[in-house]
């Protein structure tokens, strides 16, 4: 049996409904942009592998340090004890990060680290002695897959099974030049009426919704808006983190800081499973008291894995470095390059970018996993070029390593889909 037929057997893959997708492709290598399958092919990664393996598959750099790690301390509880691995990188991840965060908290994936950022939003309020019990999110907004993060999250379409059991939560369009004001105004009546807690939003692009952005004054207002009222702001950079977007940090385009962050795709170099939640000293000093309670009772097995924060600390180490940085800026002009050839194509609807994340919405209507998104996404496996489309978007988020030989082939593969559609 082949590895596609003994997959079969007992593996049950996330998002997927086995009766009509039931052959998965072995991947049996990683180096770099590129990923090469069972019978020798190669895709160069154009997503990243879901936004996390910025620097490159298989990085030797981060194997190396990995590697040493592994040498020396393999995991421990982070309960009682600590290790040099997390509180180096505390200090390193406090340095990039907007400047009014003070402290972290550890899990293991994106879904808990918004989770425990709803928590804490909940619990901060809670603690000093105000019962709020309503969340605030953005429409279309996507934060994870446990139940607090499918709670928020509008855009999670499979949800029905879950919605009776989810946390109360209210909704305000992203802002565009035209309905910013009406938001606004939506605020200062939600605060008067009901009980918010905080607010859970993907600062300036969000990821699921396909790539979808929006600008940093109407976010700022809305922002300025929310903390007159002591809603405390939960930013879910789980995806636009650590230099997608040109910045470490998209609030960093953004003159009010979150109160707390979320983080950990590309957090570890895409090598092992973490995130973190980061909050300011203020979100803190909420849970710190002599009664016990008050505490953040919250924890996982893994929490601050030592091998998953050296791969992290080395990631860093990467994204500072000025090749790093070069190669987001090459990217970065590259595809508005790109833009340029295609924005006017017949085929092409709206485009856009910030960073090196790069979307094309195509003028036909399309189902998020209809035929026609598994015709495009074949076209682009068979031409070499690994990219999920969204409905009908098409983008890139390839590793800040992609070559630009690499980045052509991409694009020409995206040009030809163009003519197939
Ligand atoms: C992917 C993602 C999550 C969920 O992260 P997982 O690691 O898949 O649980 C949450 N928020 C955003 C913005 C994401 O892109």
């Amino acid at each position: 049996m082949n590895l596609t037929e003994r997959d079969k057997k007992h593996l049950w893959h996330p998002l997927t409904q086995h009766k009509l997708h039931d052959t998965m492709l072995p991947i049996v290598k990683a180096k770099g942009a590129v990923l090469t399958d069972d019978k020798g092919n190669d895709y160069i990664d154009g997503i990243s592998s879901w936004y996390t393996s910025v620097y490159g598959h298989c990085n030797d750099y981060i194997l190396e340090k990995v590697g040493a790690q592994m040498q020396q301390l393999d995991q421990v509880v982070f309960s009682g004890f600590t290790h040099k691995p997390a509180i180096e990188l505390s200090e390193e991840l406090i340095k990039i990060l907007p400047n009014n965060q003070e402290k972290l908290f550890f899990s293991d994936n994106g879904s808990t680290s918004t989770e425990i950022g709803i928590k804490m939003a909940l619990q901060y309020h809670f603690n000093n002695g105000e019962k709020r019990n309503v969340m605030l999110a953005f429409e279309d907004g996507f934060h994870g897959d446990t139940f607090g993060a499918m709670s928020v999250s509008s855009l999670s379409v499979y949800n029905g099974p879950f919605e009776d059991f989810f946390i109360d939560v209210e909704r305000i369009p992203v802002p565009t030049e035209d309905n910013i004001e009406a938001i606004l105004s939506q605020i200062e009546e939600l605060v008067n009426t009901k009980a918010i807690a905080g607010f859970v939003y993907e600062p300036l692009v969000q990821g699921a919704a396909a790539m979808k952005m929006h600008n940093a004054e109407g976010l700022n207002k809305i922002l300025q808006t929310l903390k007159k009222h002591n809603v405390l702001l939960v930013a879910d950079e789980v995806m636009t983190s650590f230099g997608k977007t040109g910045k470490y940090f998209a609030s960093d385009y953004i003159d009010v800081k979150p109160d707390v962050i979320c983080m950990s795709k590309a957090l570890t170099a895409g090598l092992l499973p973490m995130a973190v939640t980061s909050c300011t000293q203020q979100v803190y000093d909420a849970f710190y008291d002599d009664d016990i309670s008050k505490g953040l009772f919250h924890g996982h097995t893994y929490t601050a894995n030592p091998l998953a924060c050296a791969a992290a600390l080395a990631g860093l180490e990467l994204l500072q470095s000025t090749e790093m940085q070069d190669n987001i800026a090459r990217i970065t002009a590259s595809h508005k390059q790109f833009n340029e050839e295609v924005k006017n194509h017949p085929k092409v609807g709206a485009t856009r970018q910030l960073g090196v994340i790069y979307a094309l919405d195509l003028n036909i209507k399309m189902e998020r996993y209809g035929n026609l998104r598994d015709k495009l996404f074949k076209h682009f496996m068979d031409s070499g070029v690994f990219l999920r489309p969204l409905g009908n978007t098409i983008y890139i988020l390839a590793p800040f390593v992609t070559t630009d030989e690499q980045l052509q082939k991409i694009y020409n593969s995206i040009k030809e889909a163009l003519e197939i559609v």
